[in-house]
């Protein structure tokens, strides 16, 4: 399979190394023609008022909104998980996203107490140490979202951190920053399918 990655700003070579350790093609999508070229895509960390405006400018958000719609696997970690959220909180004015999953994700959630932690998590079966950088979490779901991952906050609250909807994954934390495949396998292995 052919996988993009959305390389307008962000963690998207820690993306392309994770693909490739998988035994995938990795392509940088930073123009429609290279979008067009592939089978899934990734939505990196980052910031995503940068990649939002990024994507503007290079012309991107509409054909990545029909791509997303007319059903390419796409996941996002991080600023990934904001890009791919149809309703965000505390975005700056007009934040625009590519949206696709029925959810309400908060940015930098996490960060009004603590900015960057790490912790262990149960991934569909599999534990492993997500790390969280300034990261959103998800506040609100529509009925057709399925929670693959919640993590306790620091103040004692439980909130979805890894999300699916269909072909569209997303999660609050960055596996490409850990070299635990576990969580892009499941995304090639499983939402890609
Ligand atoms: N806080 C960032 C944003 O709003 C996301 C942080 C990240 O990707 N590590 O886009």
């Amino acid at each position: 399979m052919i996988i993009g990655v959305l390389a307008l700003q962000g963690d998207f070579r820690e993306h392309m190394e994770a693909i490739a350790a998988c035994g995938h093609e990795a392509l940088e999508v930073r123009r429609v023609s290279e979008l067009e070229m592939c089978q899934a895509l990734i939505l990196p960390g980052g910031e995503s008022t940068t990649i939002a405006l990024l994507a503007k400018t290079y012309g991107l958000i509409e054909p990545l909104r029909k791509r997303i719609s007319e059903g390419m696997p796409t996941y996002g970690s991080c600023a990934g998980m904001i890009l791919l959220a149809d309703r965000i909180l505390d975005g700056v004015s007009g934040q625009e996203t590519f949206g696709g999953i029925d959810m309400t994700v908060r940015r930098n959630a996490f960060g009004r107490q603590v900015d960057s932690f790490e912790s262990e998590l149960n991934f569909v079966g599999h534990q492993l140490r997500a790390v969280f950088i300034r990261a959103p979490w998800v506040e609100e779901l529509g009925s057709e979202v399925e929670v693959i991952s919640s993590v306790k906050t620091p103040a004692g609250e439980m909130h979805p951190v890894a999300v699916r909807q269909k072909h569209l994954m997303a999660t609050s934390f960055h596996p490409e920053l850990t070299h635990d495949l576990a969580v892009h396998r499941y995304f090639f292995d499983e939402v890609c399918k």
